[in-house]
C-alpha cells in the first residue's frame, strides 16, 4: 500500500515526508495503523550520529494503534486489538527474557540495523529499501513490525497517551524503580529533566522517595519537574550538592539517575560525588560510541562501595511492564496527560524537534487520523 512517513536520508539533514510504499507483514508480523508517535530524543540521535543507523531510516519508536493485518504465523494477535509498540523486541525464549531480562533480549541486536528482524525492508521510497528505527519506524501512520515487538493493552486507554510507554515513560520509570531500586525514604537526584527525566522522578516519587532533587539548566522545567514529584530543583551539580548535603547532613544522595540529552564523560564524575555510602548511579542517558573516557575516585568507588550501572529501557520487561504503566495510570498514580507539551501533525516534525532542542517540550506528540 501507499502512505507516507519521516525519513532521514543522511546525517543533520531534516526529516523528509514523504510518500512510501508499505508491503504486507510477513511471517510473525503485524500491520499497524498508527494513533500516535512520541517524538523522542533518540531518534534525534539518529540525525547527529550519537546512534549509528544506515539512511535511509523511518524514525519513530514510541508508538501506539490498532492491529490493521496479522501476518501468517501470528496466532495471539487479531485485527482491531490496541497494542503499544516496544522499541526492544522481546522473543521470550532466549536466555535473557527466560531469565526475566527482556529488555535485553538478543534480538535487540536488530535495532538499529534497519531491516525487520529477516533481514529484508517493508517501506520502500525513490526506489531503495528503507529501514525502520527500532524495527518499527512509528513515523508513518501504517507501519508493519514483528509480533515480538507489540504489547496488547486495554482498549479503554487512550492511545496518544499509551503511545509514551513504549519508550520514555518505562525508561524513565524503570531507571528510577528497577534499575536504580529507588526504596521508601530515599534521597534521589535526576539529571536532566525531558521526557525520561521527568519520568524518573514520577518512578521515584511512586516508589517512596523521601526528596527528589531536580537537576537542569532549564529553568522553564523546574516547576514542571516539581508537578512530577520532585521536591527541590536547580540547574546544576554543585547546586544540587548543597541541597543534598544539607537535607541529609553529609550522608549525600542514595539514588543519582542521569537522563540528559546525552551522556558525557563528566557526568559520572559529579553523579558519583553526589552519591553517599552504597550510593548508585543509574546511566540511562546514551553517550557517543567512543566516548570511553571517564573519571571516578576508584578510592570512593571501593571503600563507599559506590556503584554505576546502566540502565536501558528502564531495566523493564515490556510485557509486563507496559500494561503495569497504564494500570498506574487509569489508578491516577502515573501522570501522562501531563507529559504531552505540544501535538503536531507529521508534516510538522521538524518543528516538533527544534522544540525539543530549544528545550520547550517535555514530550511533543504527533497525533494521526
Ligand atoms: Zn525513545
Ligand atoms: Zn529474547
Amino acid at each position: 500500500m501507499k502512505t507516507k512517513a519521516a525519513i532521514l536520508w543522511g546525517l543533520d539533514q531534516d526529516w523528509s515526508v514523504e510518500e512510501v510504499e508499505l508491503d504486507d507483514p510477513k511471517e510473525g508480523e503485524v500491520m499497524i495503523k498508527l494513533a500516535a508517535s512520541g517524538l523522542c530524543h533518540s531518534d534525534e540521535h539518529l540525525r547527529t550520529g550519537d546512534i549509528p543507523i544506515p539512511f535511509p531510516v523511518i524514525g519513530g519508536h514510541e508508538g501506539a494503534g490498532v492491529i490493521e493485518k496479522v501476518g501468517p504465523g501470528v496466532t495471539d494477535l487479531a485485527v482491531g486489538d490496541h497494542v503499544v509498540l516496544a522499541f526492544i523486541p522481546s522473543c521470550g525464549t532466549c536466555r535473557y527474557c527466560s531469565s526475566g531480562m527482556s529488555n535485553l533480549c538478543d534480538l535487540g541486536a536488530g535495532i538499529v540495523l534497519g531491516p525487520q528482524l529477516d533481514g529484508t525492508y517493508r517501506f520502500h521510497a525513490r526506489g531503495e529499501d528503507v529501514g525502520q528505527m527500532c524495527i518499527l519506524g512509528t513515523f508513518s501512520p501504517y507501519t508493519v513490525v514483528s509480533k515480538d515487538s507489540v504489547v496488547k493493552i486495554d482498549p479503554d486507554i487512550p492511545l496518544d497517551r499509551a503511545a509514551l510507554v513504549g519508550c520514555g515513560v518505562a525508561t524513565g520509570f524503570g531507571s528510577a524503580v528497577n534499575t536504580g531500586e529507588v526504596k521508601p525514604g530515599d534521597v534521589v537526584v535526576v539529571m536532566g529533566c525531558g521526557g525520561i527525566g521527568m519520568n524518573a522522578i514520577q518512578g521515584a516519587r511512586i516508589a517512596g522517595a523521601k526528596a527528589i532533587v531536580a537537576i537542569d539548566p532549564v529553568q522553564g522545567k523546574w516547576e514542571k519537574a516539581e508537578e512530577f514529584g520532585a521536591t527541590h530543583a536547580c540547574a546544576d551539580a554543585d547546586a544540587a550538592w548543597d541541597i543534598v548535603s544539607e537535607m541529609t547532613r553529609g550522608q549525600l544522595a542514595d539514588k543519582v539517575i542521569i537522563t540528559t540529552g546525552v551522556a558525557e564523560g563528566s557526568y559520572i564524575y559529579e553523579a558519583l560525588s553526589l552519591c553517599g555510602k552504597k550510593g548508585r548511579v543509574v546511566v540511562t542517558a546514551i553517550g557517543h560510541p567512543d566516548e570511553t573516557t571517564v573519571e571516578m575516585s576508584l578510592f570512593e568507588l571501593a571503600l563507599y562501595e559506590k556503584q554505576v550501572v546502566g540502565s536501558l529501557f528502564g531495566s523493564s520487561n515490556p510485557r509486563t511492564q507496559i500494561p503495569q504503566l497504564l494500570d498506574l495510570y487509569r489508578a491516577g498514580h502515573l501522570m501522562l496527560d501531563e507529559l504531552v507539551t505540544k501535538t503536531y501533525t507529521l508534516e510538522e516534525i521538524n518543528q516538533g524537534y527544534q522544540d525539543m532542542r530549544d528545550g520547550k517540550n517535555i514530550r511533543g506528540v504527533i497525533v494521526y487520523d
